[in-house]
């Protein structure tokens, strides 16, 4: 499959690298890994040339959804009768690695896009609804998806508030008041990564009735329009990694938006984050990349392989060696367990598949991290000057583990807990 892409003069010539899940090896379809090869060949010639430009400046990677679009990829889980590639969520994460291998931010930054349609896809078609509620969300959906595949609309996911909401402790404090014809949204979200840069901002609210108390099981998923008024982007964006996420602040005042901006009927949202909790372990796939890119990185540089460096071998040396076998072992260790955990993510998993999905996150948020610093120490001081990309791999890759609702912390803590206690247990 050729892909649609302007490649950049220095990648352009370069052999493809092989896939980070070899696809007779684990067993995935000639159309899976078609899709997978997309991202790759897009990642590697046209986005990894990029990426130390956007993380330098902080700026969103514009051009990189340019190419996305073109290669079909903004509609990667968009049903296929839709203009889609119609991507599971399996296909997609395999995807999403492949991109996050050769630029984290713009992989975390399409997943945010990703999750608007497989959570209102692939995700709702396994929830209840009755037949007039899914027909009117199927209305919907092709509304948005119409967007994305004809407009190349970028859609953005506004989760966190600063506060217990984004852990899935309390309701969202961002409120959509019903009015005629739609709600009326109040609110502020903070880390909203895509801001000023997206044309939908997919905001997670409560909707509220007057004298009525908020609650999560009144959680709206809407796709406010980023022009409408009554919407701003505040703040700068300057942070350790991910700099090309531009995950600014967003402020709703009084900001309207009519009944079709919804991405899921009311009650389904609730309804996924009980029955479907492999939704959030989307955020995943990007540090699963970075970790194989600090792998890739080592054997490149200890080989004397490093494109604009001197050809110095480093790999006769004994600690170099047994650095790497560790490296190896640890990845291979979180790839299992990640491909397992994104394989059987399902509505109603078992108590096991959800622990295990737990402890996939865990394993590859600190695990690329700690790929990242073992990878610098053993190919030493010139390793880390910011003309390679091992020291931006090591900022982005720290990032992950701090990704609400399943940071590396709250992963811990449900494994503890549920572990110990089936549902409704106590010691009392
Ligand atoms: C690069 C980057 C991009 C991001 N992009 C997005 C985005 O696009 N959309 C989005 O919605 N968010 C995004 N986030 C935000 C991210 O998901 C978290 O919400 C954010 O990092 C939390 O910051 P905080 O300081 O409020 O966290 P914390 O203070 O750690 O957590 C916030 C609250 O969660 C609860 N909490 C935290 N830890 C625990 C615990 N162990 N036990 C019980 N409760 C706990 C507490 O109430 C706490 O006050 C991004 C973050 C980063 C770093």
């Amino acid at each position: 499959m050729t892909i649609q892409v302007q490649k950049t003069a220095t990648a352009a010539g370069q052999a493809l690298d092989a896939p980070m899940f070899d696809p007779a090896a684990y067993r995935l379809t000639t159309e899976q890994a078609d899709i997978i090869t997309r991202a790759r060949e897009l990642g590697q010639r046209v986005l990894a040339g990029r990426a130390a430009g956007y993380d330098r400046d902080a700026i969103f990677p514009t051009e990189n959804y340019k190419d996305l679009h073109r290669a079909g990829l903004l509609g990667i889980s968009v049903p296929k009768a839709q203009g889609g590639l119609g991507a599971g969520y399996q296909t997609y994460a395999l995807a999403a690695a492949e991109i996050g291998r050769y630029c984290g931010a713009t992989a975390l930054t399409w997943n945010m896009h990703v999750c608007s349609t497989l959570w209102s896809g692939p995700l709702a078609d396994d929830l209840d609804m009755d037949d007039e509620m899914r027909a009117a969300h199927e209305r919907r959906r092709a509304i948005h998806y119409k967007r994305i595949i004809d407009d190349g609309a970028i859609y953005s996911q506004p989760f966190s508030e600063g506060g217990a909401a984004a852990a899935g402790g309390v309701a969202f404090g961002t409120e959509a008041k019903p009015v005629k014809g739609g709600w009326l949204i109040n609110g502020k979200k903070i880390f909203a990564s895509l801001a000023g840069h997206a044309d939908y901002y997919g905001v997670l609210c409560t909707e509220v009735s007057e004298g009525e108390k908020a609650s999560r099981r009144n959680t709206l998923y809407l796709a406010v329009p980023a022009k409408t008024e009554g919407v701003t982007v505040v703040g700068d964006w300057d942070p350790l990694g991910m700099r090309g996420t531009v995950s600014r602040t967003l402020l709703f005042k009084d900001v309207f938006v009519e009944e079709d901006a919804a991405l899921m009927p009311r009650g389904v949202y609730f309804q996924a984050a009980m029955r479907w909790p492999h939704m959030f372990m989307t955020l995943s796939p990007t540090y699963m990349g970075l970790a194989q890119a600090a792998y890739d990185f080592t054997l490149k540089y200890l080989r004397g392989e490093v494109p604009g460096m001197p050809p110095v071998k480093r790999r006769m040396y004994p600690t170099k060696q047994i650095a790497v076998a560790q490296m190896q072992i640890k990845l291979e260790q979180i790839k299992a367990i990640w491909f397992q955990a994104v394989t059987e993510a399902r509505a109603n998993p078992s108590k096991e598949q959800v622990l295990r999905a737990y402890a996939a996150q865990y394993s590859v948020m600190e695990g690329a991290n700690e790929l990242a610093a073992l990878a610098i120490r053993t190919c030493g001081g010139q390793s880390m000057l910011k003309t390679l990309p091992l020291e931006r791999i090591y900022r982005d890759s720290r990032c992950g583990s701090l990704m609400l609702p399943w940071t590396a912390e709250l992963c811990l803590d449900r494994i503890g807990r549920e572990a110990l206690y089936e549902p409704g247990e106590t010691d009392d």
